[in-house]
């Protein structure tokens, strides 16, 4: 693990991002997938939300005695070294905990899911998140909710083409500010999908949140290991615009207790007692 101290200033451009073909994210990209040519039908720039000025500084127990404040049950201790574990299932990524190079996960397995793009690639994640999907896809399937999987596993290497290519297109001031550095992104761990539905036509969209599809996750996922790792106004804290279909593998204990605290991982594990950077 990499561990860097305060996190840069979010930046969005829709229009970068339909340049080079991938839903369009905040400054680091993280949905960039390399194998898709075509723009998305996403013309919304999430800027316009200007969701961005959510701080999350009031709350600060990390600067008030943590140690005293950790109750002795407190899951979240178990968790300290976990999480700058790269091999764990606890890890925690971000732009200011970024992976490093040679950290690749030696049990990625295709998914056994409706899949969207042809890449083999992204289309894998590690064994155990990949049961995970599966059961949570057939659940999904006996209430009548058809689950697609987009965009899972994504190397380093791969961030590091999609970062120089995008240097070689737009330059690197650019490059910097719109495409994901390597090691930054959450798809290294896989640990993550990105999923939709077809009434969404397949896309990473904020409106997949809205779906019939999108409710479900967001009221199920945790029950198969999956937290909704973007949520909604809590960009100011997790570094990226609201994801509705970008989930993220915990555990089934885990994911239940983040979903069920209603906080991000990161304040969740402020909160917990762990002396972690959530925002500069
Ligand atoms: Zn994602």
């Amino acid at each position: 693990m990499t561990i860097k101290t305060g996190l840069k200033t979010l930046a969005v451009t829709g229009v970068l991002s339909i340049l080079i073909g991938c839903a369009p994210t905040n400054d680091n990209g993280p949905e960039q997938e390399p194998t898709e040519t075509e723009p998305t039908n996403q013309s919304d720039d999430p800027l316009d939300e200007d969701s961005q000025t959510d701080d999350f500084n009031e709350d600060s127990s990390r600067d008030t005695g943590e140690e005293e404040d950790v109750e002795d049950d407190n899951v979240t201790l178990d968790l300290e070294e976990d999480i700058f574990n790269p091999s764990s299932t606890a890890v925690l990524v971000n732009k200011s905990y970024s992976l490093n190079e040679e950290d690749a996960p030696d049990d990625l397995v295709l998914v056994d899911v409706p899949t969207v793009l042809e890449s083999v690639e992204i289309r894998q994640m590690r064994q155990v998140a990949a049961d995970a999907l599966k059961e949570m896809f057939s659940a999904a399937e006996e209430e009548g909710i058809i689950l697609h999987a987009r965009s899972g596993y994504r190397s380093y290497q791969t961030q590091v083409q999609l970062f120089n290519n995008y240097v070689e297109n737009h330059g690197e001031e650019a490059a910097n500010r719109y495409s994901a550095r390597p090691g930054e992104s959450e798809h290294q761990t896989g640990l993550a999908m990105d999923v939709t539905s077809e009434s969404v036509n397949y896309q990473l969209t904020e409106a997949f949140g809205e779906t019939e599809e999108g409710i479900w996750v967001k009221e199920n996922a945790h029950d198969y290991g999956f937290i909704i790792r973007y949520p909604e106004g809590k960009e100011a804290i997790t570094g990226y615009i609201y994801e509705p279909w970008h989930l993220r593998y915990l555990g089934k204990d885990l994911a239940t207790d983040v979903h069920e605290s209603g906080l991000t991982y990161e304040e969740y594990l402020a909160e917990g007692g762990l002396d972690i950077e959530i925002n500069e």
